[in-house]
C-alpha cells in the first residue's frame, strides 16, 4: 500500500512544523520584547536561532527543556547574550550530550572564552558536588560558511550571507522541512542574497527599523552614529519590496527597532500588499498546507 503511506506521511510532516518567535526585540531591555530567538521546531528536532536575553525563559514557558542545536546569525551582543543560560541551565536541567552551536568566524573561539569564565560553575557542578554529566557540559561548536549546515532526514539548514554593515560575515538562514519552508533574516539591511536563498519559502520572517521612530528615540547616540544604525538594518518601505520580490504565503517583522511597537505597518503597504505580521515574543506559526498563526497568552 505505498500510496497510503505517502499521503499519510506528508500531511503529518506538515503539522510537525512549527516556528515560535521567543524573543522580537533587540539590545535594548523591555519586559514585552526579549531579545533575539526564534525557535523552529521540525518533527522531534527543535532547533534555536540566537540566543538573545530571556530565550532560556520562553523555552521554559514553552515546556522545552532542551534544543538540539543553536545557529548564530552573528556575533552581536544581543543576539548571544543568553547563551551561557541557556548552555548552564540545559546541563543542569539533565542535558547528557554536547550543546551544538554553529555562528560565523568566532564562534568557537567565543564558546571556548565562555567555558573558561564559567570554569568555576563547571568544576563545581561536575567533579565535586552534583556530578553532573561531563559530556552535558561540552560544546561542539562550528564556524560556518554560507551553504547546507545541517542536514537531518527531512529537515535542512542552509545558512546565507546577509548585509549587516561591518559585521562580516553575518548569516541568515533558510530552514527546510520536507516540502515547506521557512526563511531568518538575521540583521541585515535590504539584500538581494536573502531574495535569491528565500524564493518559493512559506513564510519569511525579516528585522525591521522604524528610522522616524528611531532618530526620537533618546540614547547616548549622536545623530550621525544613529543614521549608521539605520543603514545596518532595513526600513519597512524595503522591508515590503523584500516580501513583494520573495512573495511568501506570510512575512512576520521580528527584531524590531525600536522595541516599543513602532507603526511599521502603512510605510510597508506602501511597497507590499501582501500577507503580514507584526511579531510578538512567543507568537507561533504553523507551517504546512496551510499557514497558521498563533499567539501565546505571556
Ligand atoms: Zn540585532
Ligand atoms: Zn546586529
Amino acid at each position: 500500500m505505498p500510496v497510503l503511506i505517502v499521503l499519510l506521511t506528508y500531511p503529518a510532516l506538515s503539522q510537525d512544523f512549527k516556528v515560535t518567535l521567543l524573543g522580537t526585540g533587540n539590545p535594548r531591555p523591555t519586559i514585552h520584547r526579549f531579545g533575539p530567538s526564534i525557535l523552529v521546531q521540525a518533527g522531534k528536532e527543535n532547533l534555536l536561532f540566537d540566543c538573545g536575553r530571556g530565550a532560556t525563559m520562553r523555552l521554559n514557558q514553552l515546556k522545552v527543556e532542551q534544543i538540539d542545536g543553536l545557529f548564530l546569525t552573528h556575533l552581536h551582543s544581543d543576539h548571544i547574550v543568553g547563551i551561557p543560560d541557556l548552555w548552564l541551565t540545559g546541563w543542569e536541567m539533565g542535558r547528557q550530550v554536547p550543546l551544538r552551536v554553529w555562528g560565523p568566524q568566532g564562534t568557537r573561539q567565543m564558546m571556548a572564552h565562555l567555558a573558561e569564565a564559567y570554569s568555576f560553575d563547571i568544576h563545581i557542578r561536575r567533579d565535586v558536588d552534583q556530578h553532573l554529566s561531563p559530556r552535558g557540559v561540552k560544546v561542539e561548536a562550528t564556524d560556518i560558511d554560507q551553504g547546507v549546515v545541517y542536514q537531518h532526514g527531512d529537515l535542512k539548514v542552509t545558512a546565507f550571507t546577509v548585509e549587516h554593515g561591518l559585521v562580516q560575515p553575518a548569516f541568515g538562514y533558510r530552514i527546510d522541512y520536507g516540502r515547506h519552508s521557512v526563511v531568518l533574516s538575521g540583521d541585515t539591511r535590504y539584500s538581494e542574497n536573502l531574495i535569491r536563498f528565500a524564493q518559493g519559502t512559506d513564510v519569511l520572517i525579516h528585522e525591521v527599523i522604524d528610522p522616524e521612530a528611531y532618530s526620537a528615540f533618546v540614547n547616548s547616540y549622536t545623530p550621525e552614529e544613529k543614521a549608521r544604525v539605520v543603514g545596518h538594518h532595513t526600513t519597512p518601505e524595503d522591508a515590503g519590496k523584500v516580501f513583494t520580490k520573495v512573495a511568501p504565503k506570510l512575512a512576520v517583522y521580528s527584531h524590531i527597532v525600536p522595541p516599543e511597537v513602532p507603526d511599521v505597518v502603512p510605510h510597508t503597504r506602501k511597497t507590499y500588499a501582501g500577507p503580514l505580521e507584526v511579531g510578538e515574543d512567543l507568537m507561533s506559526i504553523e507551517i504546512g498546507e496551510r499557514v497558521r498563526v498563533t499567539a501565546t497568552t505571556r
